[in-house]
């Protein structure tokens, strides 16, 4: 199958109110023309130094989306041109892209990872973490950043039901913190779901999906 048509396929299956970021980490950059071509706009990538040399050598007009877990000495390389980091997990982080955002006069949109998964592996804040995050003067005082939803990844497992459970959980969440409006904190993104949980994903609530492999194939390493 081309990645055309994996990602008509794909589509159909979408309601407009689901946003699909095309995770292209790891392939060349003729597989992301091709997704381009077929209309796709939007790409996420986990390496910042790979990113970076994607984003200088296509259109413009595209939007890069951060999935990865970051390094805070790295924000700098992408901060000129990111259109969303999802997976912030600390005050430190936050701090960073806050810094390099203020330096290249913009506001850099930010989704908080939570950890809903059981297994250890799995980064994320606690829903305490977060709370206590948001508190914070220092948070408060953040004015070249906007947190503008969470981020979550389910087990890698086969019980639906657990998977099920955890999406739940982050959607329950995300439906308590939506209360809290501020300058630089409003929840509108649920990211949630990947190529082989997005299904449950879309009906436990998830607004944005982000699929790898169901569009460009298996990879050959993470
Ligand atoms: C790689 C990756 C994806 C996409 O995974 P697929 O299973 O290929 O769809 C989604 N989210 C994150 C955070 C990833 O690292």
């Amino acid at each position: 199958m081309s990645i055309q048509t994996n990602l008509e396929t794909l589509k159909n299956k979408l309601t407009e109110e689901v946003t699909l970021v095309a995770v292209s980490k790891t392939k060349p950059i003729a597989d992301l023309q091709e997704a381009y071509q077929a209309g796709q706009r939007i790409f996420g990538e986990n390496k910042i130094q790979e990113m970076t040399n994607k984003w200088e050598a296509l259109p413009k007009d595209i939007e890069w989306h951060m999935i990865g877990h970051i390094q805070t000495n790295k924000v700098k390389y992408m901060a000129p041109y990111v259109n969303l980091i999802h997976a912030v997990d600390s005050l430190k982080l936050l701090k960073e892209i806050n810094k390099q955002a203020a330096k290249n006069d913009r506001i850099i949109h930010c989704l908080l990872q939570l950890k809903i998964a059981k297994e250890e592996s799995k980064f994320g804040l606690s829903k305490e973490d977060l709370e206590e995050i948001i508190a914070l003067e220092a948070f408060k005082n953040f004015e070249n950043i906007k947190v503008v939803g969470l981020m979550g990844m389910a087990s890698f497992t086969d019980d639906e039901k657990q998977v099920r459970e955890e999406f739940s959980t982050l959607k329950n969440l995300f439906d308590q913190l939506k209360n809290i409006q501020t300058f630089n904190f409003e929840l509108q993104t649920l990211s949630m779901g990947m190529s082989g949980d997005y299904p449950i994903a879309i009906e436990c609530g998830s607004n944005m999906i982000r699929v790898g492999s169901a569009i460009f194939g298996a990879r050959n390493y993470i």
